[in-house]
């Protein structure tokens, strides 16, 4: 089975790559997770990809007989991006543009953002398809895990996922109801989206249907960009990571089509329990990766974790794997002191040196004969 970490190499300097690999050796570790959030990194300005710095640490990785998972940034832009075409924000609930400078405020029916995310998909590859140590795509993260767009991109695509499922204005009259309050509409034009109303709701039909349609946007897209992989990069496996039914914004099942293997996070025991592992090996019926497994507390991200009490770890690491379970990946390999991520701990403490979780996982090592 596959028995890694979540790295983030861009966070720390070339210098220290080789060293954190070594480290990994010592658990028996035999993948990493990279990229998913480097998209500045890897296109600095539009059209000029830098992928000078990934192949050393794929090369690196190789030396070391590690495997790769590659993550491919899509939700995460780039500044110049977001200065190109504004309109990639999210229009939020209460009709503001989402402001840049955090995770996942892009719509992805926003057609800039879909030109450049999928360009970058078949820029990386092309580069990366004959790399054996490069095993998965991961596909973004944890796609479904963001705010509601009520943009006019979404708008046009909404009426057109209506028309496909509806036919006409009066079957869509009918189906929701939409008599009541003097809601009908004529043609489909005067169709709005349901942004924030103070005081009263909006047609429960129209609030339903958005949320299918919200789902069914993701759904679409990780299908394409899945496709992009399956054409240029075949015999890698097609993941990315859901999340815990707390977190279930989108159909899991239908978005567990466009993927060769469904992934999860699991962060026990606050938002994450054993029902969420149950859940993903249902989705396809077969087994599931773990792709984010709890190592230490996710500090200021989550409340109301713990530091993981001596054996509670292993304990985590058991349940996934008795659940079905077929790769673990613990995040993160070291916490990074900046960023908005800076409390979410990781297997090594801030100063890189080992500690008792170090030493637990070293120990599993044992067990699963990686
Ligand atoms: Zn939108």
């Amino acid at each position: 089975m596959y028995f890694g970490v979540d790295y983030y190499p861009e966070h720390w300097g070339e210098k220290r790559w080789e060293t954190d690999l070594k480290m990994m050796k010592q658990l028996n570790f035999n993948i990493i997770r990279i990229a998913e959030f480097a998209w500045c990194r890897l296109e600095p300005e539009e059209g000029r990809y830098d992928f000078l710095w990934l192949d050393k640490v794929i090369e690196l990785c190789k030396k070391y007989e590690i495997s790769v998972m590659l993550g491919v940034p899509v939700r995460n832009v780039p500044v110049w991006l977001m200065e190109k075409d504004p309109s990639v924000a999210i229009k939020a609930h209460e009709g503001h543009l989402e402001s840049f400078g955090s995770r996942y405020t892009t719509c992805l029916n926003n057609p800039t953002l879909r030109e450049h995310a999928l360009k970058l998909s078949e820029m990386m590859a092309a580069r990366y398809a004959d790399y054996e140590n490069v095993v998965s795509w991961h596909l973004d993260n944890e796609y479904g895990d963001a705010s509601i767009c009520y943009c006019d991109n979404c708008r046009k695509r909404f009426i057109n996922w209506l028309k496909d499922k509806y036919k006409t204005v009066d079957q869509l009259n009918e189906a929701w109801g939409m008599v009541f309050w003097s809601l009908e509409i004529n043609t489909w034009d005067q169709l709005w989206v349901p942004l924030k109303i103070n005081h009263f709701p909006h047609n429960p039909g129209l609030l339903q249907d958005y949320r299918r349609f919200t789902s069914w946007t993701t759904e679409q897209f990780v299908m394409e960009q899945g496709d992009i992989f399956r054409r240029l990069a075949p015999g890698k496996t097609i993941t990315t990571n859901f999340q815990s039914m707390t977190r279930y914004h989108t159909d899991y099942h239908k978005l567990g089509e466009a993927l060769d293997v469904v992934s999860v996070n699991y962060y026990p025991p606050v938002s994450y329990n054993s029902m969420d592992l149950d859940i993903m090996r249902g989705i396809k019926n077969k087994n599931f990766w773990v792709v984010e497994q709890k190592s230490g507390p996710p500090g200021n991200v989550h409340n109301g974790y713990l530091t993981p009490a001596p054996g509670e770890t292993r304990m985590y690491t058991y349940q996934s794997i008795a659940h079905g379970a077929e790769a673990i990946l613990y995040f993160r390999w070291r916490p990074s002191y900046f960023g908005q991520e800076q409390l979410h701990k990781g297997i090594l403490n801030y100063d890189a040196f080992t500690n008792r979780i170090f030493d637990e996982i070293g120990r599993l090592k044992m067990m699963l004969q990686c």
